[in-house]
Order: structure tokens, then sequence, then C-alpha cells
């Protein structure tokens, strides 16, 4: 019987995530037909209406591509990858927006190089994702810090800001997917990002408290 629940929760989540992904990609085709529609009736199409097609068609982008990382086979490519390295290359990759809105992100970095046996286009969407967020949580702007430490045979990293922070509610439903607090949020973000460590044999922790900020910390196995 015990098992027959469990085969039956199962059916309920892929049910539940089908609806989901059913949902978020009906909405933007709707809204596409309509346009299709309106132009069939002779309006011309004009910058205005096309700029909205085309982000409808990159929210349905977004929404498939992300469902493809959870489908992807992990074990493929792993390699050893410098972790500091990796980092520096995301803030670099995310500098510009995060200065646009005042925001500087401060590093603490060890000396010695540490390498994460990963995927490395994988683990920068970890903390591209993780530092976007960050970066979305401040819009008055202020400091983002990155900390590296060592943890026995692990390494700890993690993305401090002091954003709006969550409610135990929010912290519960994080890396559930469609959750989102935003208002062009596609709520993918995390649940591809635990997928990820997941895969690294990691762990995400979070701490968090509203209006003061959130701390996530990643931690993964390192080569020695
Ligand atoms: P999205 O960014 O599209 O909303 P995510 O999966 O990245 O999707 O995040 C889901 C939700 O988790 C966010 O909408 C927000 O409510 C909450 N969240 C994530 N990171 C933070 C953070 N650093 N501070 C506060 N809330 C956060
Ligand atoms: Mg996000």
């Amino acid at each position: 019987a015990e098992d027959l629940m469990i085969q039956a929760e199962k059916m309920n989540v892929v049910g539940q995530l089908a609806a989901g992904i059913a949902h978020e990609i009906r909405n933007p085709l709707t809204s596409l037909k309509g346009f299709v529609q309106l132009f069939r009736s002779g309006t011309v199409p004009n910058d205005k209406f096309l700029n909205i097609m085309e982000s409808e068609l990159e929210r349905i982008d977004v929404i498939s591509s992300e469902f493809l990382t959870l489908a992807k086979p992990y074990n493929v490519d792993f390699s050893p990858v410098d972790i500091q390295e990796l980092l520096k290359n995301v803030i670099a990759l995310l500098g510009t927006e995060a200065s646009k809105q005042r925001i500087s992100i401060d590093t603490s970095f060890l000396n010695e190089t540490i390498i994460v046996d990963g995927v490395n286009a994988e683990l920068k969407k970890v903390f591209i994702n993780l530092i976007k967020n960050a970066i979305e949580v401040m819009p008055d702007g202020g400091t983002i810090k990155i900390i590296v430490e060592n943890s026995e045979e692990a390494v700890d990293i993690s993305i401090q800001d002091h954003g709006i922070g969550m409610t135990d509610e929010q912290l519960r439903r994080l890396g559930e997917p469609f959750f989102t607090t935003k208002e062009t949020g596609t709520g993918l973000g995390l649940m591809v990002t635990y997928k990820i460590i997941d895969h690294h044999h990691g762990e995400m922790k979070v701490k968090s408290k509203l209006n003061e900020g959130t701390t996530f910390t990643v931690r993964l196995p390192v080569i020695t």
C-alpha cells in the first residue's frame, strides 16, 4: 500500500509540473496568437507590438531551456574547475548590471586554488542565478558579498545580500518550479540551481531575515 502511495504521489507531482509548464507557456502563446489575429485584421505591426512579441517568445525560450537543463545527463563533461576563477568570470559578467543599480560586489577569496570536479557551464549557471537574484532584491543599491571558505573536503561559497529578505513561507517554497514573487520572474532559477548542485554532490543552505537580507551558501566537494 505504501508503494502505491508513493507512486500516486509521484504521478501527482508530475501532473502538477506538467500543468504548471503548460500554463506558463500558454500565456505567452495566447498573447502571440492575439497579435497574429490583430495583424490579420489589418493592424500594421509596429515596434511596440514587435517588442512585446519578442519578449513573449523569449519567455517561452527561457522556460524550455531551463527544463532542458533538468533533463540533460550531467556526468558526461565533469572536469576540474577552478571555482574562484569561475566566480571571477561570473562577477565580471554581471558587473555592468550591478553597477547600473549602484551595487558593488565584494569578494573574500582564499589564496590557494580550489578545484571542484564539475561541469563548468552548469556551475556558472548556479552563481549567475544566485548573484542575479541578489542584485534583483537590492533596487536601492548596496554591497553584495561573495565569500569563499574552506570546510573539510569541501568549499563553501556564500552570496550575501542586504535585500528585502524572505518570509518563512517564501523560504519553504524556494526551488519550487514557477515560484516567484517578481512581476516578470520565471521562478525557475532556483529549481535549476538546486538540481545542478545536487548533481555535483553538493548542498545549499539559505539564511534570510525579512527586510535585512539573505545569504545563500553553496557547499561543493573539492579535489585535493
Ligand atoms: P525568479 O528570480 O525568476 O523569481 P528564482 O527561482 O530565481 O526565480 O527565485 C524564486 C523566488 O525566490 C524569487 O522570486 C524570490 O521571491 C525568492 N528569492 C530568491 N533569491 C532571493 C534573495 N536573494 N532575496 C530574497 N528573495 C529571494
Ligand atoms: Mg532568479
